[in-house]
Protein backbone atom coordinates (compact mmCIF):
# COMPACT_ATOMS: atom_id res chain seq x y z
CA UNK A 1 0.00 0.00 0.00
CA UNK A 2 1.31 3.55 -1.05
CA UNK A 3 0.24 6.91 0.51
CA UNK A 4 1.43 9.72 -1.23
CA UNK A 5 2.59 12.19 1.20
CA UNK A 6 2.94 15.31 -1.10
CA UNK A 7 0.28 16.94 0.36
CA UNK A 8 1.23 16.33 3.91
CA UNK A 9 5.38 17.58 3.29
CA UNK A 10 3.82 20.94 1.58
CA UNK A 11 1.12 21.75 3.47
CA UNK A 12 1.56 23.70 7.38
CA UNK A 13 -0.22 21.81 10.12
CA UNK A 14 -1.88 18.87 7.36
CA UNK A 15 -2.86 15.87 9.35
CA UNK A 16 -4.25 12.98 6.86
CA UNK A 17 -5.50 10.06 8.81
CA UNK A 18 -5.57 6.49 6.59
CA UNK A 19 -6.85 3.22 7.30
CA UNK A 20 -3.75 0.77 6.49
CA UNK A 21 -4.56 -2.55 4.44
CA UNK A 22 -1.73 -4.74 4.92
CA UNK A 23 -1.04 -7.85 2.52
CA UNK A 24 1.71 -9.39 4.78
CA UNK A 25 0.81 -12.93 5.33
CA UNK A 26 4.55 -13.73 6.86
CA UNK A 27 7.50 -12.23 7.83
CA UNK A 28 11.01 -13.56 6.93
CA UNK A 29 13.88 -11.35 8.77
CA UNK A 30 16.71 -13.03 6.87
CA UNK A 31 17.20 -16.35 8.82
CA UNK A 32 13.50 -17.64 8.99
CA UNK A 33 9.74 -17.20 7.68
CA UNK A 34 7.23 -16.55 10.63
CA UNK A 35 3.67 -17.11 9.83
CA UNK A 36 1.49 -14.10 10.77
CA UNK A 37 -1.36 -15.16 13.07
CA UNK A 38 -2.78 -12.12 13.32
CA UNK A 39 -2.51 -8.61 12.48
CA UNK A 40 -4.17 -5.32 14.08
CA UNK A 41 -3.52 -2.03 12.33
CA UNK A 42 -4.36 1.37 14.11
CA UNK A 43 -5.35 3.99 11.29
CA UNK A 44 -2.21 6.16 10.57
CA UNK A 45 -1.65 9.88 11.04
CA UNK A 46 0.62 11.50 8.75
CA UNK A 47 1.18 15.11 10.48
CA UNK A 48 3.12 18.32 8.69
CA UNK A 49 5.56 19.37 10.90
CA UNK A 50 7.45 22.00 8.44
CA UNK A 51 7.14 22.27 5.25
CA UNK A 52 9.07 19.16 3.69
CA UNK A 53 9.03 17.22 7.32
CA UNK A 54 6.24 15.09 8.53
CA UNK A 55 5.56 12.63 11.45
CA UNK A 56 4.34 8.97 11.26
CA UNK A 57 2.34 7.81 13.86
CA UNK A 58 0.33 4.80 14.47
CA UNK A 59 0.11 1.37 15.94
CA UNK A 60 1.05 -2.42 15.16
CA UNK A 61 0.26 -5.00 17.14
CA UNK A 62 1.39 -8.31 15.22
CA UNK A 63 1.29 -12.52 16.51
CA UNK A 64 3.50 -14.77 14.88
CA UNK A 65 3.92 -18.39 14.90
CA UNK A 66 7.66 -19.29 16.02
CA UNK A 67 9.56 -22.22 17.84
CA UNK A 68 11.32 -21.58 21.05
CA UNK A 69 14.91 -21.21 20.28
CA UNK A 70 15.53 -24.12 23.11
CA UNK A 71 13.17 -26.29 22.62
CA UNK A 72 11.83 -25.58 19.45
CA UNK A 73 7.96 -25.79 20.93
CA UNK A 74 5.73 -23.70 18.89
CA UNK A 75 4.56 -20.29 20.36
CA UNK A 76 3.68 -16.83 19.56
CA UNK A 77 5.45 -13.93 19.39
CA UNK A 78 3.52 -10.82 19.62
CA UNK A 79 5.37 -7.67 18.50
CA UNK A 80 3.15 -4.75 19.51
CA UNK A 81 5.15 -1.51 18.47
CA UNK A 82 3.89 2.34 18.93
CA UNK A 83 5.20 3.80 15.58
CA UNK A 84 6.28 7.39 15.84
CA UNK A 85 8.61 8.35 12.91
CA UNK A 86 9.72 11.44 10.78
CA UNK A 87 10.29 11.37 7.37
CA UNK A 88 11.50 14.29 4.78
CA UNK A 89 10.09 15.08 1.33
CA UNK A 90 12.35 13.99 -1.29
CA UNK A 91 13.14 18.31 -1.83
CA UNK A 92 15.77 17.83 1.28
CA UNK A 93 17.19 14.15 1.77
CA UNK A 94 20.18 13.28 2.10
CA UNK A 95 21.87 9.62 1.35
CA UNK A 96 21.82 9.16 5.16
CA UNK A 97 18.55 9.97 5.70
CA UNK A 98 17.44 7.42 2.28
CA UNK A 99 18.76 4.47 4.71
CA UNK A 100 17.11 5.67 7.43
CA UNK A 101 13.96 5.24 5.92
CA UNK A 102 14.04 2.62 3.32
CA UNK A 103 10.42 2.58 3.45
CA UNK A 104 10.14 6.05 1.72
CA UNK A 105 10.04 6.62 -2.28
CA UNK A 106 9.68 9.72 -3.54
CA UNK A 107 6.83 11.07 -1.74
CA UNK A 108 5.55 7.61 -1.30
CA UNK A 109 5.59 5.69 1.19
CA UNK A 110 5.15 2.07 1.36
CA UNK A 111 3.27 1.13 4.56
CA UNK A 112 3.91 -2.58 4.12
CA UNK A 113 7.85 -1.49 4.24
CA UNK A 114 7.21 0.70 7.04
CA UNK A 115 5.77 -2.24 9.05
CA UNK A 116 8.02 -4.67 8.05
CA UNK A 117 11.22 -2.08 8.99
CA UNK A 118 9.36 -1.65 12.18
CA UNK A 119 8.85 -5.51 13.30
CA UNK A 120 12.48 -5.85 12.31
CA UNK A 121 13.79 -3.47 14.60
CA UNK A 122 11.72 -4.71 17.27
CA UNK A 123 12.23 -8.64 16.95
CA UNK A 124 12.85 -10.23 19.93
CA UNK A 125 17.06 -11.46 20.01
CA UNK A 126 15.63 -14.80 21.51
CA UNK A 127 12.39 -16.55 21.50
CA UNK A 128 12.03 -18.66 24.12
CA UNK A 129 8.87 -20.80 25.54
CA UNK A 130 9.42 -19.05 29.29
CA UNK A 131 12.69 -17.71 30.67
CA UNK A 132 13.69 -21.35 32.15
CA UNK A 133 13.32 -23.22 29.47
CA UNK A 134 15.29 -26.69 29.92
CA UNK A 135 15.96 -27.06 26.22
CA UNK A 136 16.38 -30.64 25.06
CA UNK A 137 18.71 -33.08 25.66
CA UNK A 138 21.53 -33.27 23.28
CA UNK A 139 21.73 -37.14 23.59
CA UNK A 140 18.07 -38.18 23.35
CA UNK A 141 15.79 -35.25 21.99
CA UNK A 142 13.63 -35.30 24.97
CA UNK A 143 11.90 -32.28 25.71
CA UNK A 144 13.34 -31.59 29.06
CA UNK A 145 10.54 -29.02 30.30
CA UNK A 146 8.29 -32.08 29.59
CA UNK A 147 10.05 -34.84 31.31
CA UNK A 148 13.91 -35.34 32.71
CA UNK A 149 15.18 -38.51 30.26
CA UNK A 150 18.11 -39.76 33.02
CA UNK A 151 20.49 -39.74 29.95
CA UNK A 152 24.49 -39.19 31.23
CA UNK A 153 24.58 -35.56 29.74
CA UNK A 154 28.26 -34.70 30.91
CA UNK A 155 30.35 -33.28 28.63
CA UNK A 156 33.77 -33.14 29.54
CA UNK A 157 35.55 -29.16 29.79
CA UNK A 158 38.51 -29.80 27.58
CA UNK A 159 40.77 -27.90 29.52
CA UNK A 160 39.44 -29.87 32.41
CA UNK A 161 40.74 -32.87 30.20
CA UNK A 162 44.14 -31.86 30.02
CA UNK A 163 44.48 -30.97 33.37
CA UNK A 164 43.22 -34.57 34.58
CA UNK A 165 45.96 -35.85 31.87
CA UNK A 166 48.91 -34.51 33.33
CA UNK A 167 47.93 -35.59 36.48
CA UNK A 168 46.95 -38.61 35.54
CA UNK A 169 50.50 -38.79 33.74
CA UNK A 170 52.69 -37.66 37.11
CA UNK A 171 51.19 -40.72 39.06
CA UNK A 172 52.17 -43.25 36.91
CA UNK A 173 56.10 -41.40 36.86
ZN1 LIG B 1 11.37 -23.77 25.15
ZN1 LIG C 1 18.08 -37.75 27.02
Amino acid sequence: MLINLSDVFRTRDKIEVVEIACEMTEFQNGVQTYRIVSKELSPFTFTNVEIDKAKINGEIDFIFQALCDRCAEEIPVNIKVNVERFVLSPRITTEDDQMESPFMDGYQIDMEALIFHEILENWPMKILCKEDCKGVCPVCGQNLNVRECGCDRFIPDPRMMAIADILERNKEV
